[in-house]
This record gives C-alpha cells, structure tokens and sequence, in this order.
C-alpha cells in the first residue's frame, strides 16, 4: 500500500520545520500530493482542482503552530477544507416540515440502492419519529420492481401502495397521495424508475411526478463508489429534477468515498444520510469527518494528529517525560494523563489509532480503560492530598478509607489504579527515552 497523505507531507515539509509560516512553494509542493490522494480517492478531476485552490488560499502565510510539524499543519488545512466542503459538523436532517402527507421523492440510477435505501428511510421515519409512512413504487418499467418494495414494506412494518397493474408513475403518485389524505398518513415515499445511465426520457419523468406531488425532499441516491461519473450523474439530477440531499449508499464498500466531496462540491446539496450495508437498519447520518478520514486516506490518524495538536499541552508534557527520565512520575502526572486520554477519546481510542500499542496493554494490568474508568480514577486522584499524590507509598489502609468515601469509589479501585502507577511509572521509564505512545505524544517519537 501507498503510504498515507499525511506521511507523505511529513516527509515533504520536514525539512522547512522552524520557519513561521507556510510558503508559497511549501505549499505548492503539499498540494501535490494533496491532489494526488484525492484523485486516488476517486474524487473528480474539476472537483479536485476548485478544492485544491481553497486550500492553498487558507494554507500560504499559515502560521504554522508551534509544536506542530508544518506537515501536520497543512493536513490539518485539508481535513478541515473537506469537512467544511462536506458540509460542516452538523448533520442535517430530513425536512418533514409541511402539512402531512409530506412527499419524499427518491431519484438516482438503478442499482445505486434506491428502493433499499426508500425502505431504511420508512423504517427509520417509523421507528424513530413515530411517522406513519406510506411507500409507493413508480417504477412501471423494471418487472417486479414494485413487487420489490412490496416485500421490504413487510419487512419493515411499513404499507405500501397496492399496485395496479398497468398504471403509469404520474398515475401511481396521485394515487399514492390521496391514498396517503385519506389514510391519515404522514409520510409518502416516491421510488422513481432508475437506468442503467442518466437519460433524458427518465429525468423528464422523474420532474412531471415531481410537479403532481410537490416533494418536501427529493433525495438523489447515489452510490459511494462512483467515480468521475458523479460530478455528472449530480448536476443532472440537481438541474434536471432539483435536488434536496443527497444519500450516499455503500459507504461500507471498500472505496474511499470521493465521490461525496464531488456531488457535495457540484450541488451545494447536503449529503443527508449514507448506507453502511444490505441490512435494513444499514443508514446512518451522515458524517463529514469520518468521510474526510477516508478520502484523505489517513483513517483516524487524522483526527488522532489533529486532537493531539490540539489538546496535548506541550509544555506540560515536555516537564512530565522529563521527570519521567528520572523515574519521578507521581500521581499528579498520572492524573495529567489520565486527563489527556479522556480528551483523545479513552485509552480505547487511542489504542486502536496507533500501531504498537497493544503490547504495552497487555504489559501494564488495567490499562484497558474505557472513559467511565477514567473519571472514576481521575476521581480517587483529587481526593487525595498533594502530599500523598507526590508519595503515593504512604497510602495505607486508612487513607484509602478515606479516598474511597471522598470519591465515591472502593478500596480495591483504588489499589488497581495505584498498582497501575507502579507498572506505568516502570514502563514510562524506559518509554521515556522517546519510544512508544507517550514519548510520541510529547513530540518525540
Ligand atoms: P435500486 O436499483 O437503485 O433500487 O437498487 P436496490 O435498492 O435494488 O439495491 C441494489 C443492491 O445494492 C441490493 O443488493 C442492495 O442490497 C444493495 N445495497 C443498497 N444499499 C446498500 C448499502 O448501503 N451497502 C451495501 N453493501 N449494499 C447496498
């Protein structure tokens, strides 16, 4: 495998690390491998080029932060573009807000996961919000094709519009929209006829339900493993039909997803949900990071660089891998990491994002700490005295008595947490000599 952007900068900008600012060829140089990544990542060429012109505006003249790697910095830059790009932190809803029925129009090309992803919706209409949903099929063209929602309606719980043979979609959404008045329901779901390509006769009809039913959302379904084709198959839809959101299926496929930054790019339309798998209950908002992550070929390496740029006090852990060197870790200094790790998401999250790091689990007993533990230890720490957190030793049966009523916790926690800090304190001793996690987060792996 190709390494990842984010080495790959590392190695470019290493050598500029000192000075203060980005510079017009640092930059340049980063946005190579930037546009590389991307178009490895299936992202569309013209898409390619108008974000890679957004990063070099924000990246030329970044102060480069102190502490980080002007590597680090200009991944930084570029996750954050992509994110914004993919709409932000905010994942945005369906808009329902309309007098009932309100209509939902699905649109994009056959086997992009259309009609599953009607029926996740239902379900999760129904479920969730308590919606009642009414599920009709207008595709008159593929045989069986109504036949299919038919039986994922049963298999959701959801009611589908009875077929009558011989009727044709404009036809068929009338029909499913008074069904829909008198019924009471809440929420009608229009599965359009797809092709195998875009194609004018089924745009046109796609637009002629869409002026019967007047949808509060017409939802482009389109498969997370386009390629260049998106840029096209989005501005299609957007102007031929007009596009509400967007609902990216197989994200749980093994592309990097380019094709999310390409139709968000196109449209301006927010990707709304994305499908993560055949099951019925496979749909998840939609999240801009995680996509970003992928596109970006990093995982969560970014986001682990990102939160450690962030939250790591340099300073503070400079002093601590100094008195680690000379063994004098105290339970302050576990209390500073134990804070540190809750920021990085628990051990847990930090575990899983660096190579390595499951040898030192399985050497340090209790290391395996969720965040609930963190607190609870973080707890017995500040009910002790400073003294007895500088001389853990004098911790008798009395004192962690008393530790454990001010904390909440019990005696046999309190143990664990200081037989932890023994093993650690040994551990950090020779980590301290710039190996492993911590000697890596205090800038010097
Ligand atoms: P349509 O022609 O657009 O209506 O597509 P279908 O809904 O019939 O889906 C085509 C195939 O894609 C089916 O086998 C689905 O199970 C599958 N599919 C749909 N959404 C997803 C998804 O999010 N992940 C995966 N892995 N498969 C999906």
């Amino acid at each position: 495998m190709f390494d990842t952007l984010s080495d790959r900068l590392s190695g470019i900008l290493d050598k500029i690390t000192g000075r203060g600012a980005l510079s017009e060829s640092d930059v340049e140089e980063a946005l190579r491998e930037v546009r590389r990544a991307l178009l490895e990542a299936d992202v569309a060429l013209e898409v390619v080029k108008t974000f890679t012109d957004k990063v070099r505006e924000k990246a030329v003249g970044a102060e480069i932060v102190k502490s980080v790697k002007p590597g680090q910095m200009v991944v930084k830059i570029v996750h954050d573009a992509m994110v914004e790009t993919l709409g932000g932190g905010e994942a945005s809803a369906l808009n329902l807000r309309a007098s009932p029925p309100v209509a939902i129009l699905m649109v994009g090309l056959q086997g992009s996961g259309k009609t599953t992803t009607t029926a996740k919706i239902a379900k999760r209409l129904t479920e969730r919000e308590k919606r009642r949903v009414l599920m009709a099929s207008l595709d008159t063209r593929r045989p069986a094709a109504q036949e299919q929602l038919a039986i994922l309606g049963r298999q959701v719980h959801v009611d589908t519009l009875p077929i009558v043979p011989g009727q044709q979609p404009v036809e068929i959404a009338k029909r499913a929209m008074s069904e829909a008045r008198k019924g009471g329901y809440d929420v009608v779901m229009l599965d359009t006829a797809g092709r195998l390509s875009i194609d004018e006769e089924l745009l046109a009809e796609a637009a002629a339900v869409r002026d019967i039913v007047k949808p509060n959302e017409t939802l482009l379904v389109a498969d997370a493993l386009t390629g260049q084709d998106a840029v096209v198959l989005a501005r299609n839809f957007d102007e031929k039909i007009g596009v509400s959101g967007i609902v990216l299926t197989r994200i749980d496929g093994d592309g990097r997803g380019g094709a999310a930054l390409s139709m968000r790019q196109v449209t301006g339309k927010p990707i709304k949900l994305m499908g993560t798998g055949e099951k019925l209950d496979g749909l998840e908002d939609f999240h801009p990071e995680r996509i970003a992550g992928r596109i970006l070929g990093m995982g969560d390496v970014v986001s682990l660089v990102e939160k450690a740029a962030l939250n790591i006090d340099q300073e503070k852990a400079k002093k601590i891998a100094e008195r680690m060197k000379k063994g004098a870790f105290d339970l302050d200094d576990l209390s500073d990491q134990l804070k540190q790790l809750q920021k990085l998401g628990g051990m847990g999250g930090v575990m899983n994002m660096l190579p390595g790091m499951g040898k030192i689990k399985k050497q340090v007993e209790g290391m395996d700490l969720d965040n609930k533990l963190l607190k609870r230890q973080m707890a017995i720490i500040s009910s002790m005295t400073p003294y007895e957190r500088r001389n853990p030793k004098v911790m008798d049966a009395k004192r962690k008595k008393r530790v454990a009523a001010g904390s909440g916790t019990k005696v046999e926690e309190i143990n664990r947490l200081l037989k932890m800090h023994i093993q650690m304190a040994g551990m950090m001793k020779q980590m301290g000599q710039g190996k492993g996690l911590f000697g890596k987060m205090m800038g010097k792996g």
